[in-house]
């Protein structure tokens, strides 16, 4: 793989101080995982994001912005593909009616049961941050969601520091080409970071086949074994477990519903659309 830069946020290096005070990197350490952008242009090369992710916070609205499901489902499965765990937060909690904290909580159910950890969150009056803290502690951050969700806000209350601190450290970008996606990196007071991407072009974009789109889908996983056809595409075919599980309420019908989304390439929930 032809990275279009050497070094991308998250990396661990061994380097050298020279007698003038500055640093030379001398090794590159393996990177645990790391998320890529393909670049625009024919050369097959790609762009890393960044690296070394512990976990990704999906930041949801349900308004506000709403964020739509498709959107997180496919943030969901780009985490499965690149095996980074994640978790989901729905802000701006003090605005929910009863009807809209009764509709989240059954968002939240579906999303418990297939494994994602779900937290309702206000940044507004400080609804479970002691949670997100807690959630963020000494781990490394990837942060997502769509514009206006209140990621920023999030996470400037779990620490107040944030906006003064000097140790944020941009992107290596010494080229000068391919720089409309750069990652920061944030380091919190209490220990860990967080990696913000304000062009998060690419990580929502995936073009897979349906059996690699249904592998990212953890409850369709196992059922897939069931369908009468092993290269079962879910949609057209007869004798279709994951498509019983949906008649059945097994399998969430907006699940299903993103994961046909995505099959067909629809491009509507695309996170560039939201940046
Ligand atoms: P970002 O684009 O995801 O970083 O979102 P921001 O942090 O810039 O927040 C967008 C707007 O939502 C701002 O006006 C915030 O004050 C507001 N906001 C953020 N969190 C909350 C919340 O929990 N409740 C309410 N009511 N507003 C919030
Ligand atoms: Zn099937």
């Amino acid at each position: 793989m032809k990275a279009t830069n050497p070094l991308a946020v998250g990396d661990y290096v061994h380097f050298e101080i020279q007698a003038d005070g500055t640093g030379i990197i001398t090794e590159l350490l393996d990177r645990k995982n790391y998320i890529i952008r393909k670049s625009t242009n024919l050369s097959k090369q790609v762009h890393i994001i960044a690296s070394n992710i512990d976990q990704c916070i999906v930041v949801a609205g349900m308004l506000m912005p709403e964020t739509p499901l498709e959107f997180i489902d496919r943030i969901l499965v780009t985490a499965e593909i690149y095996k980074i765990p994640a978790v989901i937060i729905f802000n701006k909690s003090d605005l929910f009616t009863p009807e809209l904290l009764e509709y989240t909580r059954e968002i939240e159910a579906e999303y418990i049961k297939i494994g994602y950890n779900c937290i309702e969150t206000s940044a507004k009056t400080g609804h479970n941050l002691d949670k997100v803290a807690t959630l963020l502690k000494d781990k490394v951050s990837l942060l997502s969601g769509n514009s206006g969700v209140g990621k920023s806000t999030l996470i400037n209350s779990i620490d107040s520091n944030l906006n003064l601190k000097t140790g944020k450290i941009s992107d290596a970008h010494l080229t000068g080409k391919h720089t409309t996606t750069f990652a920061e990196m944030f380091f919190l007071e209490q220990g860990g970071a967080i990696i913000d991407t304000p062009g998060l072009r690419g990580f929502g974009v995936v073009d897979l086949n349906a059996e690699d789109l249904s592998g990212n889908f953890p409850e369709f996983f196992n059922k897939s074994e069931n369908c009468q056809y092993n290269n079962c595409t879910h949609t057209h075919e007869p004798k279709c477990a994951i498509k019983n599980a949906v008649d059945s309420g097994d399998i969430a019908w907006w699940r299903y519903r993103s994961y046909v989304s995505m099959l067909e390439g629809d491009t509507k929930h695309r996170l560039d659309d939201y940046e």
